[in-house]
């Protein structure tokens, strides 16, 4: 009999699935997909970054970052994150580089004369840029699979086209039903990704997750491998970043209905352009590849973060990580293994991210979504 469950093998379900068969438990993993990383993890565009201004999410991705520099599986490359800050928002990031820095995290603040170094841009509505060098990307399958792999050579079960159906609880153990089996175990961790909502519902536990389509467009090779940092203007979202001899970018639409809507939104190329051209006018003539981008699910919480620990007797969540789970993923699994062994986590104090704060109307303001 498994001591804990794992549901979901995306890179959340993956670490945890790691950490908790090092601390010695025997670990069954549940994946509805034939494979991992199938979900958001294998849509994300692999960015990591310590710029956040709550500082759990600065030290959730710090020590995530510094675990992922040392998997070679993960290809942590650190081309850094460019902020471009504007006027509108100078006081709020000058609020977040002064957490970041007292949480001894490298970060820096650029004149936009300095930031031209990294990239061109137009300057229009801008106050500062700040830089990231420990920031950069990495490969979300790469990492997955080696935490599965870790999770099996320690004993793990990864059981993958089985998916959770429902559960009870009975006699101190959650009794877990699928469409191919039963399993009981004390512990059951929803790594669910995007689908934590749907899951919840399923355990009659109120879940606040729901999906948000995302898109990331690609340019067509440009005939060398452009260098520039993952740069933000942090005025509309527009981002980009390089991938070999591709350019990728994106924008989050505020608008974009809840749910699991299929193919990439091409109307929604229009509005992206529109803020990169502005301010990035050197992409203008950039052909785009329709056949290389691609979209995915945020995993949205109503404060857009994550949903991490106990919700209720023997029962875990790490989900709702809103868009950035994959640089986070390392520590919530050391995490969460923490709170099955200790009772608590307790090398980070993750008290600000617990179910209770939706429950009593409280948000987490986070400065640094994109
Ligand atoms: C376009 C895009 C760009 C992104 N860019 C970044 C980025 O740059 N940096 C970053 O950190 N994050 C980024 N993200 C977000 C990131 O991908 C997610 O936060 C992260 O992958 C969440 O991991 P997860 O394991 O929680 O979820 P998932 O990877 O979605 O894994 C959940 C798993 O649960 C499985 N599952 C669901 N229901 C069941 C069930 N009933 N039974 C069994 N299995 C089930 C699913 O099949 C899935 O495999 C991006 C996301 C998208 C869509």
């Amino acid at each position: 009999m498994p001591e804990a469950i794992v549901v979901g093998a995306g890179i959340v379900g993956a670490a945890c699935a790691y950490r908790l068969a090092e601390a010695g438990l025997r670990v069954l993993v549940l994946e509805k997909e034939a494979t991992f990383a199938q979900g958001s993890t294998g849509k994300s565009a692999g960015g990591v970054r310590v710029q956040f201004s709550e500082p759990l999410n600065v030290l959730l991705s710090y020590h995530s970052i510094r675990e992922y520099r040392e998997m070679a599986e993960a290809r942590y490359r650190p081309i850094g994150y460019l902020f471009l800050v504007p006027e509108a928002l100078k006081e709020a990031q000058e609020e977040a580089l002064k957490t970041q820095q007292a949480l001894g995290v490298p970060v820096r603040r650029l004149s936009l004369a300095e930031a031209r170094g990294f990239v061109p841009f137009r300057e229009d509505g801008l106050a500062f840029a700040t830089f990231g060098p420990m920031d950069g990307v990495i490969d979300p399958h790469g990492a997955t699979g080696f935490f599965l792999r870790e999770a099996r050579r320690l004993g793990a079960e990864v059981r993958f086209g089985e998916a959770f159906l429902s559960a009870r609880r009975e006699g101190g153990v959650w009794r877990v039903e699928t469409p191919l089996g039963r399993y009981e175990a004390p512990y059951l961790l929803l790594c669910t990704g995007a689908w934590t909502g749907e899951v919840g519902r399923r355990l009659g536990v109120d879940l606040p997750v729901h999906p948000a389509r995302r898109m990331v467009y690609a340019t067509a090779p440009l005939g060398h491998a452009p260098t520039y940092p993952l740069t933000i203007d942090l005025a509309t979202g527009f981002y980009f970043r390089p991938e070999g001899e591709r350019l990728l970018f994106g924008r989050s639409n505020p608008d974009e209905p809840p749910g699991f809507r299929e193919g990439v939104d091409w109307a929604w190329l229009g509005p992206t352009l529109e803020a990169g051209l502005f301010r990035f006018p050197f992409l203008e003539g950039l052909a785009l590849d329709r056949k290389a981008s691609w979209f995915g699910y945020y995993e949205m919480t109503p404060d857009a973060n994550p949903i991490l620990g106990y919700v209720e007797e023997g029962l875990l969540v790490a989900a709702g990580f809103s868009g950035h789970g994959v640089q986070q993923a390392g520590m919530v699994g050391r995490l969460m293994a923490e709170e099955v062994v200790y009772g608590k986590a307790r090398t980070l104090d993750i008290g600000p991210f617990r179910l209770e704060r939706f429950r009593e109307g409280r948000f987490v303001k986070e400065r640094g979504i994109v």
